[in-house]
């Protein structure tokens, strides 16, 4: 009989089967409907001998110590600092929109004070700041806005600035300043030997036994086990009884270049030309020395695999139901991207897992006859699951 049935293999389901494992002494089955653990941020060496990330660029930040430390027992870390470059109007630029980005798109050579003051006599008023069009109009206006983000935005989901939550463009900043870093959260890094080799370490434990291939749905009434953790989509699990929740998808084109290096930047962002949103070049991202260089066209689309929730009102609402049903649910928790609908990037899903296991522990501690105090508090993981991410 297992402790935990854990469904999916990614940074929610793998953190804690390592938790459960190791410090509580656990016996966990991790099961993934695909054919290796790591979830979305899998990376593997291609036909070349090139480390890729298969499912796009996965770029490691965090502002939460106990998050970097935590991975940092199973991995070391290659500083790296996260660069995007735009291409607009013929030319690559910034991205974020900083104070070069302006002198470089109009011929200028503005101050950080003058920039400020361009932006300011650009900005439209809007008083009430509810669509992500909203949010860049109201910093750098329209002729920016039409320029940098309502084709970029068209195409990655689907939909117009104005349909979209305001949460989708606030996560990226405007600077003033020459800062062209994409993040600038205090802990950058990627795993030195990559992020597979990273959930391998995890999951090497005699507790977790894994089984790749398989939807759990396959085997859940043949398995014994006393809770589940379920990290897939929280619609499937309930058989979409109350309707899909909507997603958006990706396809990505992965290609080998017999050159060095290919892009000016690590990624480069195509708000205007062509299909696909951005090239990354993962060379860039990992540090590999190569004489060849591979990369990845994204191209967004409505089916596939689900990637990003879609964030708007009447999809929150769909999701509260679920929720509701989620929370009725006994012995399953539900936690990650998918199973709580929500655009977390990798170090959100690390603090949400490592608060579940937590809460699990905590109740297991409260079940014993004599109660020990429960120790610390998990605020900080807690803040930073409840901010913005930022975006990819
Ligand atoms: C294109 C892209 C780029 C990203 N870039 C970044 C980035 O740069 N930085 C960052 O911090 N975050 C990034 N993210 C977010 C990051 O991928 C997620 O935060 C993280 O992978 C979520 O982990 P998870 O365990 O919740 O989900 P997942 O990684 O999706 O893992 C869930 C697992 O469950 C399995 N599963 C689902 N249903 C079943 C079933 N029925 N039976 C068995 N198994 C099942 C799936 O196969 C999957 O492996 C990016 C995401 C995408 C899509």
């Amino acid at each position: 009989m297992f402790d935990y049935l854990i469904v999916g293999a990614g940074f929610a389901g793998s953190v804690l089967a390592e938790r459960l494992a190791t410090r509580s002494n656990k016996k966990v089955l991790v099961i993934d409907k695909r054919s290796h653990i790591g979830g979305n941020a899998y990376d593997h060496y291609n036909e070349d001998g090139i480390l890729i990330h298969k499912y796009g660029p996965h770029i490691f930040h965090t502002n939460s110590k106990d998050v970097f430390d935590y991975l940092g027992n199973f991995t070391d870390w290659r500083p790296y600092e996260h660069r995007v470059l735009a291409s607009v109007d013929g030319q690559l630029v910034p991205m974020p929109i900083n104070l070069d980005t302006i002198n470089k798109l109009y011929g200028l050579k503005l101050t950080s004070f003058e920039v400020e003051q361009f932006f300011e006599s650009v900005a439209e008023e809007v008083p009430v700041i509810k669509t992500s069009e909203d949010v860049v109009v109201s910093k750098v206006g329209r002729e920016l806005y039409n320029k940098f983000f309502k084709n970029y935005t068209n195409k990655q989901w689907g939909l117009d600035p104005s349909q979209l939550d305001k949460s989708v463009t606030s996560r990226v900043p405007t600077r003033t300043n020459r800062d062209d870093r994409y993040f600038t959260d205090t802990f950058q890094a990627m795993p030195l030997h990559g992020y597979t080799r990273m959930f391998e370490k995890m999951l090497d434990h005699p507790n977790i036994k894994i089984m790749l291939n398989t939807d759990y749905k396959e085997i859940v009434k043949f398995i014994p086990f006393k809770e589940m953790i379920f990290t897939g989509p929280v619609d499937e699990y309930f058989d979409f009884q109350f309707g899909k929740l909507p997603y958006r998808s990706l396809e990505f084109k992965h290609d080998t270049l017999n050159e060095e290096q290919h892009l000016a930047a690590p990624v480069v962002n195509f708000p205007n030309e062509h299909a696909y949103t951005r090239i990354t070049e993962f060379k860039a991202l990992t540090g590999q020395k190569h004489s060849k260089t591979a990369i990845v066209y994204e191209y967004p689309q409505a089916e596939g695999d689900p990637y990003y929730p879609i964030p708007m009102p009447e999809n929150a609402e769909l999701y509260a139901k679920y929720k509701k049903a989620a929370d009725e649910t006994p012995n399953v928790h539900f936690v990650g991207r998918l199973a709580t609908y929500k655009y977390y990037n990798m170090d959100q899903v690390v603090a949400q897992a490592l608060t579940l296991y937590k809460k699990l522990t905590d109740k297991e501690e409260a079940a014993k006859p004599v109660r020990p105090a429960i120790a610390g508090s998990t605020s900080l993981v807690e803040k930073l699951i409840n901010r913005e991410p930022s975006k990819e």
